[in-house]
């Protein structure tokens, strides 16, 4: 018996499927990761506003329990993010967060931490990314606290191993398998690290807590790369594939 609900959610993707249908993902607080058809999507007045990325939407779908796609009723939108859809960065840099929320997300489990995140992060992008610089950063503190709530948050203040705090190092290297810092005395022969530079870790830093004030090195694109590679390494312990949406990213945060 198939049940009606109203959710609260974010479509993280939408497909066109058929003459007239859409296959979208959302994310709710309740379920998670929820994929749901929506018949006649492309003709049909019950998706006013449309299944785009960066909406917020009350659904109401229909779930089969053992099931897998949900049928997506109507909605309704309940926020959009209007100065990221007008910005060519900010829907690159949304599109890839957006892809980012996907492949991390669960089905079934309830998520009201990442979607207070996800909202949260459309929200500062949409208020505050006047500049490529600040959306780098707004993207990069997504990451980081999107690698928290996933338990991969990459250790940025001390060694991941013995705790040693950062300063009492004598090389700043990282773990290339993504657990972040790691000190001389921790690291076991054959183990791969990466150096890297203070200011790398300074920026990471602020990355992690914006709070602290921003250091000059946040304007180097050498730096910034740097500390881009760190949080790839920790994405790796969490992603099973390279998303689609990277190589485009990568043509905006040169
Ligand atoms: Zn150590």
């Amino acid at each position: 018996m198939a049940q009606k609900e109203k959710i609260d959610a974010f479509v993280l993707r939408s497909i066109n499927y058929a003459e007239r249908d859409v296959i979208v993902t959302l994310l709710s607080s309740q379920y998670g990761r929820v994929s749901a058809l929506a018949k006649n999507a492309r003709t049909s007045k019950r998706f006013p506003g449309g299944l785009h990325l960066f909406r917020k939407v009350e659904a109401i779908i229909e779930r089969k329990p053992q099931r897998g796609t949900a049928v997506f009723v109507e909605m309704r939108v309940l926020r959009d993010f209007p100065n990221i859809e007008s910005s060519y960065d900010a829907i690159v840099i949304g599109s890839y967060a957006t892809e980012l929320m996907r492949e991390v997300s669960r089905e079934d489990v309830e998520s009201p931490e990442l979607v207070g995140l996800l909202e949260s992060f459309y929200a500062e992008l949409d208020e505050l990314g006047t500049d490529l610089q600040t959306l780098e950063t707004i993207l990069h503190h997504y990451e980081l606290r999107l690698l928290g709530l996933a338990g991969t948050h990459p250790s940025l203040w001390k060694c991941h191993r013995c705790g040693l705090a950062h300063d009492d190092f004598d090389k700043l290297q990282c773990s290339r398998s993504g657990e972040g810092l790691l000190c001389s005395s921790c690291r076991r022969p054959g183990e791969a690290v990466g150096m890297i530079e203070r200011d790398t870790l300074s920026t990471l830093q602020y990355y992690d807590r914006p709070e602290i004030g921003a250091p000059d090195s946040v304007l180097m694109p050498d730096i910034r790369r740097q500390a881009r590679r760190v949080l790839d390494n920790s994405f790796k312990l969490l992603l099973l594939k390279d998303l689609k949406s990277r190589p485009m990213l990568d043509t905006v945060l040169t």
